[in-house]
């Protein structure tokens, strides 16, 4: 069957700094997904579109011509109402795991359709698989049950889900073109709207550990994404959030599910329990219930037993013993002040590089190796105090997570004792909000 459009000519209107027509958008989304429409031509339009921009118009388009690649999910069924929550990606980000329970806990159905690790940036499938028995992969129909039944679900994204997105993006990645606002938009909204959940809350990463290095960019990206949820009819919001340094204390997979457990007991970092809340705040607020305090259900305990439930239902036994890597190198303070540098960026690479990431795609992570800190920025520290703990496997693997620390910051060091006290403000800016 003859193709309708050329792609040379969708690139060059696109090069020339032009609006894409709906009919050509839809064509070439679909064409690239059938293999007919090729890898060198679509990261050149990928190129023209991170350098020309595109229009609100030409983002809801491209939108959609993704999410219809492939199948949406519909939990109308349920009888309760649905919210998720999607980060842009962090350092030490295990917010998904205490907020997906607690979120449940109020009767809200939580269908959170998770990812694995992505370069420095660790991701919520691998942290979960620390727990013996654990399952990422989930039917559809269990997951409906699942809903029905616990009211949480975190699991892996099947194949069938914007698949569009699935080649787009590992072309992006090695053709210098993830930094677009118009497609980061598109790609996580895809995905969001072809879940199918009704309200959906956004927490858009800020600093040296992001996507987005500046406010701004931030700005613009949540309010791109809110504008094409909204349009979809998804209840959406943003809040943005500092990614200048790491959240909470543990860095790494097994160590960031042991200190989401001490949130769901009541404990942990001041600053995981804030984001949590505040994020549970939204989320229960997207679905009309904004006169509830979800910090009562982590003291209470309500939390606690829908985590259990969450994780019993998919295999996984909560009780399981978490394993640290034995090999330990820790880094202390070379003189009396204040942390006024812990680099997110810096820490996350450490922390990849010791085995909490993976080197390749495809390739495993190791669940106990990573970085516990025991100062966060701002600290107050004598010289000799224990900033932090590296965990590996082997002496190999230690080695480039120390010199990681060293290369950070152009060289200068991902750590930095001052004299004068810094503060770090959490949540920067909100858009859309309703709590
Ligand atoms: N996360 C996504 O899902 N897509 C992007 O393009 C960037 C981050």
């Amino acid at each position: 069957m003859s193709e309708p459009f050329d792609a040379v000519q969708v690139i060059i209107t696109k090069r020339d700094g032009g609006v894409i027509p709906n009919d050509q958008i839809d064509w070439v989304v679909d064409a690239y997904t059938r293999g007919v429409v090729a890898d060198e031509q679509m990261s050149s339009l990928a190129m023209a579109i991170l350098q020309r921009g595109m229009t609100r118009g030409e983002i809801a388009r491209w939108t959609h011509a993704m999410i219809n690649t492939g199948v949406r999910l519909d939990f109308s069924g349920l009888g309760r109402p649905t919210a998720d929550k999607h980060s842009t990606g962090g350092v030490g980000d295990k917010i998904t795991l205490p907020l997906a329970p607690l979120v449940a806990s109020y009767g809200v159905a939580v269908p959170q359709l998770s990812g694995r690790g992505l370069g420095h940036t660790g991701g919520t499938l691998d942290k979960l698989e620390s727990l013996a028995g654990w399952r990422a992969d989930v039917s559809n129909d269990d997951m409906h049950a699942q809903l029905r039944d616990v009211g949480a679900v975190i699991c892996a994204a099947g194949t069938g889900l914007a698949p569009a997105d699935k080649k787009l993006y590992a072309l992006r990645d090695v053709t210098g073109t993830v930094e677009s606002i118009p497609m980061i938009a598109a790609s996580v909204m895809s995905k969001k709207i072809a879940e199918g959940t009704g309200v959906l809350v956004l927490d858009v990463k800020v600093g040296s550990g992001a996507f987005m290095k500046d406010l701004d960019q931030a700005r613009e990206l949540a309010r791109t994404m809110v504008d094409l949820g909204t349009d979809a009819g998804v209840v959406t919001s943003a809040l943005l959030t500092d990614m200048s340094t790491p959240l909470g204390l543990a860095i790494g997979n097994a160590n960031e599910v042991a200190e989401s457990i001490e949130v769901l007991a009541g404990g942990g970092p001041a600053d995981v329990v804030e984001l949590t809340v505040a994020l549970a705040r939204e989320m229960l607020a997207g679905v009309g219930m904004t006169d509830v305090d979800p910090a009562e259900a982590l003291s209470d305990g309500r939390a606690m037993d829908s985590w259990r439930r969450m994780i019993e239902a998919q295999g996984g036994d909560p009780d399981t013993p978490l394993p640290m890597s034995p090999l330990v190198e820790e880094v202390r303070a070379d003189a009396d002040g204040y942390v006024t540098r812990l680099d997110a960026l810096g820490f996350g690479i450490s922390a990849w590089r010791l085995g909490a990431g993976r080197e390749r795609q495809g390739a495993p992570v190791i669940a106990g190796a990573g970085i516990m800190l025991a100062k966060q920025l701002g600290d107050p520290v004598r010289k000799g105090d224990l900033i932090a703990t590296l965990h590996a496997e082997d002496v190999d693997r230690m080695a480039r997570g120390l010199a990681a620390l060293d290369e950070a910051c152009d060289g200068t060091g991902a750590l930095a004792i001052g004299t004068q006290p810094v503060q770090r403000q959490l949540v920067l800016d909100e858009v859309g909000t309703r709590s």
